[in-house]
C-alpha cells in the first residue's frame, strides 16, 4: 500500500479508537510496524505526524512513536512457530529477508523438522499498538 494512504488509514483508525475510549485529547500513538513490512519506520512516523496537523482537533498534538514487530513463522509440516533467531539466519540473510520477505524460503528451514514449507504469521503490516490520551 502507498505510504500516504497507509498513514491516512492509521489516523482514521486512531480517531475511531480515541472516540471509543472517550478521549478528548490524544497524547501518543504507538505504531507497530512489522519488521517484514518494507517501510522506513522513521520516515513513516514523520509522515503520520505531518498528516496529524490536518486531522481532527483531538489528534492534532499527538506524538507518534514506532516499534518494530518481530517476525514469526509457522511450519506447515509440524506446526511449530519460530523466529529468525530460532532458524539461525545470519545478519546478511536477515537483512535480505526484511527487504524481500519471500527470501525467507531461500534462507530458512523449520528448526524443528527442516521443512522449507512455512508461512509468515507475524511481521507484516502496520497497526496501532497503543493509544494514550486524556478523557
Ligand atoms: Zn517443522
Amino acid at each position: 500500500m502507498h505510504e500516504w494512504a497507509l498513514a491516512e488509514a492509521v489516523i482514521a483508525s486512531a480517531a475511531e479508537t480515541a472516540r471509543q475510549q472517550k478521549m478528548s485529547v490524544v497524547e501518543e500513538i504507538v505504531l507497530n510496524i512489522g519488521e517484514l513490512q518494507s517501510i522506513d519506520a522513521e520516515m513513516f512516523a514523520s509522515l503520520v505526524k505531518n498528516q496529524l496537523t490536518q486531522a481532527e482537533p483531538l489528534l492534532q498534538d499527538a506524538e507518534v512513536r514506532v516499534v518494530r514487530g518481530e517476525a514469526a513463522f509457522e511450519c506447515q509440516a509440524c506446526k511449530k512457530e519460530f523466529s529468525e533467531q530460532d532458524a539461525k539466519v545470519s545478519e546478511e540473510e536477515r537483512e535480505a529477508i526484511h527487504f524481500v520477505p519471500e527470501m525467507a524460503h531461500v534462507y530458512m528451514r523449520c528448526p524443528a523438522c527442516g521443512s522449507p514449507d512455512f508461512s509468515i504469521v507475524r511481521g507484516r503490516g502496520v497497526f496501532i499498538q497503543e493509544i494514550t490520551g486524556q478523557p
